[in-house]
């Protein structure tokens, strides 16, 4: 039977946003995020990013120095997490769009302005 997959929880209440995990993780299947969003203390804290290249080694659970991470079963939550990961993968598309129009519409003001002082 195939073993089944279990992904690291943070429990966030108790995180020191120390990063030991995130560093730990032979696929970097973790990054620092500030979570909630609107956290005051301002620390990034770690979150699963790639869940599709986590192999649940648990690693990530042995570094945490406080012991903060479990190994949890994963029913839907690998599905959400891909969701999670495609959005951003939209959002960085549209984000970089936005700026390769930003950039074009300098370029273009800048070119117009040249045109218009030429003798
Ligand atoms: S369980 Fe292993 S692969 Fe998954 S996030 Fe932790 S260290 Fe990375
Ligand atoms: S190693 Fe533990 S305390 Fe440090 S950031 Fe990760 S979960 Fe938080």
């Amino acid at each position: 039977m195939a073993k089944e997959k279990t992904f690291p929880k943070v429990d966030y209440e108790q995180c020191m946003a120390c990063v030991m995990c995130i560093l730990a993780c032979p696929f970097s299947c973790m990054e620092a995020e500030y979570i909630p969003p609107d956290d005051e203390y301002k620390k990034p804290r770690p979150k699963m990013i790639y869940p599709e290249y986590c192999i649940s080694c648990g690693i990530c659970v042995t570094a945490c120095p406080i012991d903060v991470i479990e190994m949890v079963k994963a029913e839907g939550l690998e599905e959400i997490l891909a969701q999670e990961h495609e959005a951003r993968k939209v959002s960085a598309i549209e984000k970089e769009k936005q700026r390769k129009e930003a950039v074009e519409a300098f370029f273009k003001t800048m070119a117009e302005q040249a045109a218009q002082n030429e003798p």
